[in-house]
């Protein structure tokens, strides 16, 4: 196949990419690098395959010859970046993903929307089964994200219904892994990055909140049997990817001082506003559908990142000699 990926520079799209062209697929990647990273793009430019544009797809584009699939994972995902980036965030979603879903549609390909557990919003359901609607905020701070995929959603089932376009939906849960960019802000890499550097953990409100960790090579292994799958009814989704080993945030920091082996201590922060109390997602779709579940538990996913941020990152001063 020949598959266009938005968002291919950033986290998870690198990932993908490498994946799919692991598997002899030829990966086209746009990304206008906002919170993609050119090292990704290097990274990847090296392997047969693949080819990149420095693309906003919140503008029209198109991809000279055929596409056989439409990835649209194009999206700044961390709170503090979609906070930073509120417009462009809602006109990717939106514009962007109206400008990915025509390219599917031209082309005659398949189409996969990266959605999120945010649609959710602070859910008052837990797990959350993909039949939940989700009690969302509309005009809050996150909802320039959550609304965004929200409608992404509407969009994407609009195509399928209105011009047939095959066209599905994964909604992505907390995931982390190597690559992660060290001042992303999320609660993994913040964690970490702090814990290497002898730094107080930031808990934010009392730690009691919940997240479900997904590791990254799960979350690709689900992505890639959703786009696999034949098409039909139960293809268009939305399915839930995710990992339903529910730890409160205050468990997470613990884990992660016990695995670097910190002395840092916690420092409690005030919790952002809509800061979700719940999230842990009901695979049962996933493993009926994909026959997929995660492998990988939080304690060897984390292992993993911080292995990878200790290679990244600079060691901590010593600590000077008297
Ligand atoms: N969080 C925290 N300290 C941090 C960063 C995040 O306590 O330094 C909390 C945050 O308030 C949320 C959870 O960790 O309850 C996950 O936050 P993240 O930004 O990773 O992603 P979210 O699930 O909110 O999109």
């Amino acid at each position: 196949m020949r598959v266009v990926v938005t968002g291919g520079a950033g986290f998870l799209g690198s990932h993908l990419c490498e994946r799919l062209l692991a598997e002899g697929h030829a990966v086209f990647c746009l990304d206008n690098l906002i919170t993609g990273h050119p090292e990704n793009v290097a990274l990847l430019q090296g392997r047969a395959g693949f080819e990149f544009a420095a693309q906003d797809v919140s503008e029209p584009f198109d991809v000279p010859g055929a596409v056989d699939a439409v990835l649209h994972f194009a999206s700044p995902a961390s709170p503090p970046d979609y906070l930073r980036h509120p417009l462009a965030t809602l006109r990717v979603g939106s514009h962007g993903t109206e400008n990915a879903l025509e390219l599917a549609r031209r082309k005659g390909a398949r189409f996969l929307l990266a959605s999120t557990s945010e649609v959710y919003g602070d859910p008052d359901v837990s797990p959350q089964p993909e039949t939940y609607w989700g009690q969302v905020n509309p005009n809050g701070p996150r909802s320039v994200y959550d609304e965004a995929k929200r409608f992404a959603e509407a969009m994407t089932a609009a195509y399928r219904r209105h011009h047939g376009v095959d066209a599905r939906i994964v909604r992505i849960f907390n995931t982390y892994g190597p690559r992660m960019r060290p001042h992303d802000g999320r609660v993994v890499s913040n964690f970490i990055v702090q814990a290497l550097a002898g730094a107080e953990l930031t808990v934010y409100g009392d730690g009691s909140q919940t997240r479900s960790l997904c590791y990254v090579s799960d979350l690709v292994e689900g992505i890639v049997r959703m786009l696999y799958l034949a098409p039909g009814e139960e293809a268009r989704g939305p399915v839930n990817l995710g990992n339903p080993e529910e730890m409160t945030v205050g468990d997470i920091a613990r884990l992660v001082l016990e695995l670097t082996g910190s002395s840092s201590r916690m420092r409690h922060e005030p919790l952002p506003q809509d800061d979700p109390r719940r999230r842990c997602p009901d695979i049962a779709r996933a493993e009926r559908l994909l026959g997929w579940r995660p492998r990988v538990g939080a304690r060897e996913g984390l292992l993993q990142t911080i292995a990878y941020f200790r290679s990244v990152l600079p060691a901590p001063a010593a600590a000077p000699a008297y």
